[in-house]
């Protein structure tokens, strides 16, 4: 990176979101970037770019460095304790505004990360009573600062976190990889506790299915985010004390979420 000095030099060079970097670097729009191609870096301006190219080319996910990322309707902070949201996740979005259009609803996010889900719902719904959770109080600090209107953060593994209470709509994107899974190197920046789950993927899956009826109100709604190939165990998981078992397809086309009703009569028999 010696040579590089113009904004041109570094366009041109075959660095990973180079463009993107630069804008952050330079703390420019795009538009700015591509109308002074000409422009010359200062030396700090410099520093600062070939640091955050060293970082980006060691596999840093740009949403660390960039500190943010965009979903749905708005931008999260994120940071390397929280997971970087995915473009799937927005599918959960979809479903849980479709489902409670207009309606009023007490809603539970399990394992809420950097906020999005809980986030963005009561962004959308500021009549309903959100409550988020998670098991890392460095996480919840980050959702915290993400969330735009009044949400009852509580700190916690899964239902501890919310003792004695109940919801019309339960929704998680838990951790759902196999622990053995080879695709995790590619992840290695992000929390592995918000990404894996036991030897099949389906540890906290199983958790939050049996334990979910004590906490849902009579026939309330529990929707999850799953691995492409986990569907046929979670209906296997779900049949027990849920009904109407909905299936839903990622943008890419696999199998990606599970929406159940609770069956009239299950809840607080099994925890
Ligand atoms: N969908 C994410 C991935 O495969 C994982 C998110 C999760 O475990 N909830 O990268």
């Amino acid at each position: 990176m010696q040579k590089l000095r113009s904004i041109n030099d570094y366009l041109k060079s075959p660095f990973t979101d180079i463009t993107p970097l630069l804008e952050l670097a330079l703390q420019k729009s795009h538009a700015w970037l591509i109308t002074h191609t000409n422009s010359m870096l200062s030396n700090t301006e410099k520093t600062t770019l070939d640091a955050l190219i060293k970082q980006r080319q060691n596999g840093t996910p740009f949403a660390y460095l960039s500190g943010k990322k965009g979903f749905y309707h708005l931008d999260f902070k994120v940071t390397p304790d929280t997971l970087i949201p995915r473009p799937e996740t927005e599918l959960l979005i979809d479903i849980a505004l479709d489902l409670f259009k207009n309606k009023p609803c007490t809603l539970l996010d399990l394992g809420t990360g950097s906020g999005v889900i809980a986030v963005t719902l009561a962004d959308k719904n500021p009549h309903w009573q959100v409550t988020a959770t998670d098991f890392s109080i460095d996480a919840l600090r980050v959702a915290k600062k993400n969330a735009t209107t009044t949400i009852n953060f509580q700190q916690g593994s899964w239902f501890e976190a919310v003792p004695n209470q109940t919801f019309d709509f339960i929704i998680s994107n838990p951790p759902y990889i196999k622990e053995e899974d080879e695709h995790l190197i590619n992840l290695r920046y992000e929390p592995i506790s918000a990404l894996t789950s036991g030897k099949d993927g389906l540890k906290d899956i199983k958790i939050i299915i049996n334990q979910a009826p004590t906490y849902l109100n009579t026939q309330g709604f529990l929707l999850l985010e799953h691995g492409y190939n986990q569907q046929e165990a979670i209906i296997d998981l779900l049949k027990k004390n849920f009904t109407d078992i909905q299936t839903f397809k990622d943008y890419n086309s696999n199998n990606r979420a599970i929406m159940a009703q609770l069956k009239i009569n299950t809840r607080g028999e099994e925890k």
